[in-house]
Formats: structure tokens, C-alpha cells, sequence
């Protein structure tokens, strides 16, 4: 009945069809990984524009994260549309704060804090804590968690123990800290950026004329990867709305990755309870991945525990076959990168193109042994930390050479002036060995790359106009970007897809990161996090790990609990017999599937069994000790424990085993 252009919604199944044609008003979209949520959305926008409900202009797209925000625009302007805009929840409210703050403080908005660690530092020094990098990580990213969740200084106290926070100092002083914290950050006139979201936030709630005005101007709202919304994001939503009901929320509970710092699926889950008339829809074939890569993803979030209702959809996948998952264990980090670059190699070889491969991993440490591999093979990658691309300090040092250089009309050409300028910043002929060094010389190329493509594609293209271009993609957080294999952790990678997907560092310690361990929840965050990870892959997954972490250094490492159950039972890595660890003093327990004594390796708190691949974690024996009412330290659960998955999860689930073990 709608009428649109032609042909508009052939690309979408039927589901995402009826998503994508609703009438104006309130449409959620659960489902699954590669099931077309993006797609969905980004033909309903087009679908909105081109049938006359909205123009371009009145539409405000937003995500999570700036590569996100990037993939959705890029698809917009595949379906025709450039006007509207999509933007990280950040971009959008620094762009709308930039706009009404002259009208509202009646000043130029104040500057973004570019080191909030030199101020959490001077604020734990008031307080009298420590200033240990370590504790003043904790504290700020639990002003971060305080602020995403609308908990004020004075809050935090009740709020922490109502809700039996693991706080990195005791309550009082976190909170003072982070009074501190605003203190000196408004007396200093900056914000950071969450201020962002809050000051914007609060200027639609007071201002009633600003309010209006916006409300005019902005009339669809459509919210991307909407299970990571934090209270504040929602708030913020909330303002933009103002009690109307225009809005199309997407996104998938088994991919929140964010709760640590505040982001909750239930707005997702609950949205026909806000919205009664809502359209839902729930999509549950995944035209992205091969079924082999359906398949282990299906595996990887069947295991995880305690999911919501509405969260327990399987995939069906549609794509031909492809090749299997491959797995791989290599002694240390350096073998593992090696072997990754040389598989990069192979498949660029075979015809395919960098910027379809990825390398994700948990934490951006990890990044620098994959650098290294990807350079000495001569494999071009993008550079790292796209996010914050125009908040480096050398590319801000860059921009202000390059308005200085862009003063003098009897400048050289556009290829020379650029580099001159860069040259005074620390652009050298040749790029540096590694490390922070090369990234900063790689964002500094980018910078000249750019104004290279400028100069091929614009016959007057000078220093001033090429400086008008970095500011507008300052302003819209638009990175230049390198062609490349793309080097990036999990949760950058979100929302998006590449042929080919190397997660590397699988270890305990790393995946699932060190201090989740022993916390359930922390631990299925890492779980989604990983399924995230898996779902990024169209046709060529591999999943890898390493045994140590420098070159014949102590195989301190062992391979992610997630893996079990996923590598094949004929896999090499299936069968391995080393003997690593020593076993654990005062353990009776031995492996019920073979006999063999069990170890327990310090460092990961994990037990396991010497001669086969069976493993059990410490959270679960502690809790087959309580139900048994044990007291002891001592592991003496021979009896019962048998090391299989299958075991485990009915251990986990509390329900007899099939062999009547429990
Ligand atoms: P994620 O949860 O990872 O964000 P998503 O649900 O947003 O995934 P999309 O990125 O929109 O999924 O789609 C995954 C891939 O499948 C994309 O390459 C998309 O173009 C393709 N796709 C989606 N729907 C269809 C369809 N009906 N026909 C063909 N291809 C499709
Ligand atoms: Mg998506």
C-alpha cells in the first residue's frame, strides 16, 4: 500500500520487509548476528524518504561506535541517501551541543579533555589514594560506569551498595574522587565524553525553545546495536523524542558488550512494554556467514547461561557451504602472528583483497606482535584507533601546522605542502621500527594519503580547501583510513564484516580476559563478546592461541574454555597430552574420562586433567562443593566429576548427568 520506489525493498526477505515498510511510529527488530538488522534499517530510512513520510534531513541514525556509524553511511549512500545523518550517540551530541551552546551558555562550546588520566590522578591525589596506573584505570572507568548510568557523586555511595559493586577503593572515596574529578574538569572549562551526552541532554530538557527548535528539525529516530544502550544514551533518546513515538530500534541481546560500563539490553527486551503498538519483528536467517561459521556461532552462544527470553534465537544460515573453521595452538605470541601474516599471504594469493581481512583481538596490547608480523611480510593494515583518530595529539599537532602552512597563498602544491607541514611534525621518509612510534608516523601518513586522494580527485585542490576537509571530517569523526588488513579489537569489529576474520590470542587470561575470571556475569560478557568476534566472518574463520607469551618462555597459557566443544575431535589441538603445570598439592580428583590426575594451573584457577583435553573451572567445582556441603580447600571430588561438556553444563544447570553421576 506504501508507495516507494521501485524495487527499493526487493533486497529484503520478508520480515525485513514488513520491518523495513512499517508505517511511522515504534518498530524493534530482535534477532541475530548477520541477519540484516543494518540492512533492515537502512532501507527502512530510504524506504521513509523515498514514499514522502520524511525528508533526509529530518532523520537521525545512531550507533555505538564511529566504524559503525561509518558502515551505516556508507550503506545509505548506497541505497542514494547523503542528507541523512548517522552518527555515534557521542558525535550526534557533541554536533547538536556545538550548535545550541552559543545560544544557551552564550560562549564557544568548552574544549573535549584530551588526558582525563591527569585528571583522575589529580583528584585521587586529593583524596589521598593512590595514583598507581593500575587503580587509576579502576577509578576512571568507574566514573565512566557512574556517569553512562545517571549515578552522581552523592549517589554513589547507596547506589554501590545497594547493588554490591566490586568498587576499586572503598565507596567514599571513589565518589570523592569523582566529585574532585568534575570540580577540576569544569573550573579547567572541559568536558569529556560523556559530558557530551549529559550537557546535551540537559539542554533539551531545560531549554524549551531549543527543545522545539530540534524537535522540528529532527523527526525519525533510528537506533542501531540498541542492546548497549546505557541509561544516559536512553535519557538522551528520551530528549530527542520528547514523548513522541517515531523510532526503530535494531539490535541483538547476545552481542552486548558493553554492561561493564553501564549498557543494558533490557530497553531492547522491553520495548513493546514502553511501546504496547510497537511493530516487532524477529529475524532469524543470517545471510552473512557460510552454515560452517552459523554453525560454531549457534555453539558459542548455546552455552552461554542465564540468557533473557528473547535473546534465544538460532540462526539459520544461507549461504553455500564454505571452508571449515580452522583451528590453531602455536608456542608463543610471535609464532601465532607469523603464522597469521603467512595466512594473510596465502589468501591475498588467492585473489583476495586486504581490506575483506581482519585480525580482532581482545585487548589492543595484542595488536603490536600482529603489526610486527603484518610489516615484516610486507601486508599493508590499517591504522589502529580509528575511533579517536582526530584526538591524537600529532594529528591535532598536524591540523594546526597545516592552518599555520595554509596562511601563505605562495605555498607550494597541495602532494609538497602537506608534507612539509607534516615533516615538522614528525613525518620521516622512512616509518619507525614499531610500536607507538609507527602508529604515530601511520596516522601522520594517512593525513598526506588523504591529501593525496584529494589532489587526484579535485583539479583546484589547495592547502586551505584541504584543510576544510579535515575539519569536516573532524566534526562528522570521519578517519582517513588506510587500505588494509584491518587490526582491531572485538569490540570496535561490531556490527561489522569482513571475508575473512582471524581471532588470535583464544587464551585464558586474555579470552576471556584475566579479571573476568571467577565472575559469572563478567565471564558470559566475554562469551558474547567472542560470539561477536565468530559472526564477523563471512567465509574463512580462524580461531587461534599460544602457549606462552614470548618466545621460549614458560607455556604459562592455556587455550580458551570457550574453545571446548568447538575444535573437532580429529583436530590435533583435540588430542593434546602435554603434561603443563604441576598437579595441584593436596588434589585427589582425577578424570573420570581417563583416569589421569588432575593439574591446576595457577595462574588461569583452572583445573585440568593432565592427559586429555578435559577441563573444569574453579567456579564450578566451588559450586559442587557447596551443594555437596564441603568445607575442605581440597578438590576431592573424584567421584563425580566426569570432564565433559556435556558434564559440565548439567553440573552448571544442576540436573543429573546422563551417566547418573550427580
Ligand atoms: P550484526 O548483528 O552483526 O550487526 P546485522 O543483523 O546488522 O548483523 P547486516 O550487517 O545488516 O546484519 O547483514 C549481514 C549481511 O547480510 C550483509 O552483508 C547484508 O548485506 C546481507 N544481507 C542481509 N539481508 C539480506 C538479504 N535479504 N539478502 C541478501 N543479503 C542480505
Ligand atoms: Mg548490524
Amino acid at each position: 500500500s506504501e508507495k516507494s520506489r521501485p524495487g527499493l525493498l526487493d533486497g529484503l526477505d520478508p520480515e525485513q520487509r514488513a520491518a523495513a515498510s512499517a508505517p511511522r511510529g515504534p518498530v524493534c527488530v530482535l534477532a541475530g548476528a548477520g541477519t540484516g538488522k543494518t540492512r533492515t534499517i537502512t532501507h527502512r530510512i530510504a524506504h521513509l524518504i523515498a514514499a514522502g513520510h520524511v525528508s533526509a534531513g529530518q532523520v537521525l541514525a545512531v550507533t555505538f561506535t564511529t566504524r559503525a556509524a561509518g558502515e551505516m553511511r556508507t550503506r545509505l549512500r548506497g541505497l542514494g541517501i547523503d542528507a541523512a545523518q548517522a552518527l555515534t550517540f557521542h558525535a550526534a551530541a557533541r554536533r547538536q551541543l556545538r550548535y545550541f551552546w552559543p545560544r544557551v551558555v552564550g560562549d564557544r562550546p568548552w574544549d573535549l579533555l584530551d588526558n582525563k588520566f591527569r585528571l583522575v590522578a589529580q583528584a585521587a591525589t586529593r583524596v589521598r589514594l593512590s595514583t598507581e596506573t593500575e587503580v587509576l584505570r579502576d577509578l576512571a572507568s568507574e566514573i565512566e560506569w557512574s556517569k553512562a548510568s545517571l549515578v552522581s557523586p552523592e549517589d554513589y555511595p547507596a547506589v554501590a551498595a545497594r547493588t554490591q559493586r566490586d568498587t576499586p577503593a572503598p565507596a567514599a572515596q571513589v565518589a570523592e574522587v569523582y566529585r574532585q574529578y568534575e570540580e577540576i574538569k569544569t573550573s579547567a572549562q572541559l568536558l569529556d565524553f560523556d559530558d557530551l551526552l549529559l550537557h546535551t541532554t540537559a539542554v533539551l530538557e531545560e531549554h524549551e525553545a531549543v527543545a522545539t527548535e530540534f524537535r522540528d528539525r529532527y523527526r525519525c529516530f533510528v537506533v542501531d546495536e540498541y542492546q548497549d544502550v546505557t541509561p544516559l544514551q536512553q535519557r538522551l533518546l528520551d530528549a530527542w523524542l520528547g514523548g513522541r513515538d517515531d523510532l526503530t530500534v535494531v539490535g541483538d541481546a547476545n552481542q552486548t558488550i558493553y554492561s561493564f560500563g553501564g549498557a543494558s539490553p533490557r530497553p531492547l527486551l522491553e520495548f513493546t512494554r514502553r511501546f504496547p503498538e510497537a511493530t516487532v519483528i524477529r529475524l532469524e536467517r543470517d545471510y552473512r556467514s557460510t552454515p560452517q561459521v552459523v554453525s560454531l556461532a549457534n555453539q558459542v552462544i548455546g552455552a552461554a547461561r542465564g540468557r533473557p527470553a528473547g535473546s534465544r534465537l538460532k540462526l539459520v544460515g544461507q549461504r553455500a557451504p564454505g571452508p571449515e573453521p580452522r583451528f590453531a595452538e602455536y608456542e608463543d605470541e610471535a609464532a601465532e602472528a607469523a603464522a597469521a601474516a603467512r595466512r594473510v599471504r596465502e589468501l591475498l594469493d588467492g585473489g583476495a583483497t586486504a581490506s575483506e581481512i581482519a585480525v580482532l583481538f581482545r585487548i589492543n596490547a595484542q595488536s603490536e606482535a600482529y603489526e610486527q608480523a603484518l610489516t615484516e611480510a610486507g601486508i599493508p593494515y590499517l591504522v589502529r584507533g580509528g575511533e579517536r583518530f582526530f584526538a591524537r595529539s600529532e594529528v591535532r599537532q598536524a591540523m594546526s601546522a597545516l592552518r599555520v602552512a595554509s596562511g601563505d597563498p605562495t605555498g607550494p602544491d597541495l602532494v609538497t605542502a602537506v608534507r612539509s607541514a607534516l615533516a615538522k611534525v614528525g613525518l620521516t621518509e622512512q616509518p619507525p621500527a614499531g610500536g607507538a612510534a609507527k602508529e604515530r608516523w601511520d596516522a601522520l601518513l594517512a593525513i598526506v594519503e588523504l591529501a593525496e586522494e584529494l589532489a587526484a580527485s579535485v583539479a583546484e585542490a589547495d592547502l586551505p580547501r584541504f584543510v576544510a576537509e579535515l575539519d569536516q571530517r573532524a566534526a562528522a569523526q570521519h578517519p582517513p583510513t588506510v587500505e588494509g588488513v584491518t587490526l582491531a579489537s572485538l569490540h570496535a569489529a561490531k556490527g561489522l564484516e569482513w571475508d575473512a576474520v582471524f581471532l588470535v590470542g583464544l587464551s585464558e587470561g586474555t579470552m576471556p580476559i584475566l579479571h573476568a575470571d571467577g565472575d559469572e556475569a563478567a565471564i558470559e560478557e566475554e562469551r558474547r563478546l567472542f560470539y561477536v568476534g565468530v559472526t564477523r566472518a563471512r567465509e574463512h574463520l580462524s580461531l587461534s592461541w599460544s602457549l606462552s607469551r614470548t618466545p621460549g618462555g614458560r607455556r604459562n597459557r592455556r587455550r580458551s574454555r570457550f574453545l571446548y566443544g568447538l575444535i573437532p575431535e580429529d583436530h590435533p589441538a583435540a588430542r593434546i597430552a602435554r603434561s603443563q603445570g604441576k598437579p595441584a598439592a593436596g588434589v585427589t580428583a582425577r578424570c573420570r574420562l581417563c583416569g589421569g590426575p588432575l593439574l591446576e594451573t595457577m595462574e588461569v584457577k583452572l583445573g585440568r586433567c593432565s592427559r586429555c583435553p578435559s577441563t573444569v573451572d574453579e567456579g564450578l567445582l566451588e559450586k559442587l562443593k557447596a551443594w555437596r556441603g564441603e568445607r575442605s580447600r581440597e578438590l576431592k571430588v573424584p567421584a563425580f566429576v566426569v570432564f565433559t561438556d556435556a558434564t559440565l553444563m548439567a553440573i552448571a544447570e544442576q540436573r543429573p548427568t546422563d551417566d547418573g553421576a550427580l
